[in-house]
């Protein structure tokens, strides 16, 4: 704290992302990055964009990239938006689409981000907590709000909501955004996309750093009707920022047209999530139902942060929450089979 700071920012909690350590040997479950690596034509896309074009200023408006992403969810360039990863997508939502004088709702639990945003931008939140199973109940939603961001499937609970509730949710909120983040759609669940057609008020987000195991590459977009595409343009043009760089806008692009590469590793992350939680739920493990590529479990005798210790102890890297509620519970990403077997090695000698 200084005298020189603003006074928003002596009360921001900032968010505190999963560790990135350098261990050797480390089975990295903690951060659901995807074990599968990009679209080999993604990275061949990134070496041409690196070996001959950095010189050069990237494209202002990434239309190759919007045209691709358009291209793939059937609607028109302009109704796509483009950001270095979805957080900063997130974060040009929040300040272009929200009200300062009515509240936010999002879930408690949910991706913490929100909460962080809510401060940096001096928006009021009120959090609807989960229902006792950890699901959402949309019910709880049908109150006066500035807005609603919701995530589905949810973080870090993996739990989805059907695409009919979506639409229920989008359509009893005409005057109100409705913002589906959809990082994890991918792995199961059903995309609100196709509703944008029909909704003004809904913006859809996803990442390239889930399914597209471009993480490191910072790739996140947003689909919904050109009035609210032109708002988080508004934000973004006024930071005077470029949407991605060169390698970025490249990369991405071929990794959204790699559909091959994307359908054959997302269905090995599902088919490795059910073989996990079956091999969790064996040995006494509550296991959330997760349409994403983690699961969020908790043993009946052993509490969450002991076991990610002793998992820790044996090089396995997974992700406890210290928040209520979710406290006894270990947030775990679906990694190869070889990395799910030591997983399951791992747990033998600790539950
Ligand atoms: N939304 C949710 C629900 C997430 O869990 C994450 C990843 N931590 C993000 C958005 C942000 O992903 P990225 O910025 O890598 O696109």
């Amino acid at each position: 704290m200084s005298k020189f700071w603003s006074p928003i920012v002596a009360t921001l909690k900032p968010y505190v992302a999963g560790e990135q350590p350098r261990i050797a040997d480390l089975v990295k479950l903690n951060t659901n990055e995807n074990p599968y690596g990009p679209s080999p034509k993604a990275i061949a896309a990134m070496q041409e964009a690196v070996s001959d074009s950095l010189r050069l200023y990237p494209d202002p408006t990434a239309l190759a990239l919007r045209q691709a992403i358009a291209r793939t969810y059937a609607v028109e360039p302009d109704e796509v938006f483009v950001g270095n990863g979805s957080d900063e997508v997130l974060a040009h939502a929040f300040a272009a689409l929200l009200k300062h004088d009515k509240p936010l709702l999002y879930p408690d639990i949910t991706y913490s981000f929100y909460p962080t945003y809510c401060g940096l931008f001096g928006i009021e939140a009120v959090e609807v907590p989960l229902k006792d199973d950890f699901t959402i109940d949309l019910a709880d939603y049908d109150r006066p709000c500035g807005a609603i961001i919701l995530p589905n499937p949810n973080a870090p609970t993996g739990i989805g909501l059907p695409i009919a509730a979506i639409e229920a949710l989008v359509a009893v909120h005409p005057d109100q955004p409705v913002v589906i983040d959809e990082a994890y759609i991918d792995f199961g669940g059903e995309s609100a996309i196709p509703l944008t057609r029909k909704y003004d008020n809904l913006l859809v987000v996803h990442t390239l750093s889930k399914s597209r195991s471009l993480a490191g590459l910072r790739v996140g977009y947003a689909i919904g009707q050109r009035p609210l595409i032109e708002a988080l343009e508004r934000v973004k043009d006024s930071f005077n920022s470029y949407p991605l760089d060169r390698v970025a806008q490249a990369g991405a692009a071929a990794a959204i047209e790699d559909v091959a590469w994307f359908d054959d590793t997302r269905g090995k992350v599902i088919e490795q999530r059910e073989r996990v939680t079956g091999a969790l739920r064996q040995r006494g493990f509550e296991v959330l139902p997760s349409q994403a590529n983690f699961v969020f479990a908790r043993h009946p005798d052993h509490g969450g942060a002991d076991i990610a210790k002793g998992l820790r102890e044996r090089a396995v890297l997974v992700r406890h929450f210290a928040k209520p509620r979710i406290s006894d519970f270990l947030r775990i990403t679906i990694g190869t089979p070889e990395e799910c077997d030591r997983l399951v090695a791992a747990l033998d000698e600790i539950v």
